[in-house]
């Protein structure tokens, strides 16, 4: 997984969409974000044992907008470009897990001498996602020195991501 993928600009801050008034933002990946974004690939791909994976805790850190104040579960504020990544990356895990398991008959070919088919590997995903192209330029906190890319011509009030204030 390259981090550009993941909608990673330069100097490594990740991109975020607000649900609720649509703006485009980026922050410095907090501990939380990298286990929060794996919880997400996790919750997508289809389990047989989706009850013994909890993934309702990774998104306690949550997300909030600078620009309107919204706050909310990482999950809603990932871009179009993340969101068809991740949808991508779950098909292909899936299909992989099948594909394995399909082998898994071939490599028991002497147990099992009279194979009906043949396990075909899966396409990769279709990978890397569209990129987004609205310019964001860095703006100072002073609250807290926290990192924060906004889009160019905003002039109102800003709430701080990481502090709150
Ligand atoms: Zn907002
Ligand atoms: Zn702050």
């Amino acid at each position: 997984m390259r981090s550009s993928d993941l909608g990673l600009g330069r100097r490594a801050f990740w991109r975020r969409r607000c649900p609720a008034c649509g703006r485009a933002f980026r922050l410095r990946p907090t501990p939380g974000a990298a286990a929060e974004l794996a919880g997400e690939l996790v919750r997508r791909v289809p389990h047989a044992n989706a009850a013994e994976i909890a993934s309702e805790g990774a998104s306690a850190g949550g997300c909030l907008c600078p620009y309107c104040g919204r706050q909310g579960p990482l999950e809603l504020f990932l871009g179009r470009a993340q969101e068809s990544f991740f949808d991508g990356a779950a098909e292909w895990i899936a299909a992989e897990v099948r594909f394995e398991q399909l082998r898994l008959a071939e490599r028991t070919l002497g147990q099992n001498p009279y194979l009906t088919f043949l396990a075909l590997p899966p396409a990769p995903p279709r990978l890397p996602a569209p990129a987004e192209v609205n310019e964001l330029s860095a703006v100072p906190l002073l609250c807290c020195g926290g990192g924060l890319e906004i889009e160019r011509g905003w002039e109102g009030d800003l709430h701080c991501p990481y502090c709150g204030r």
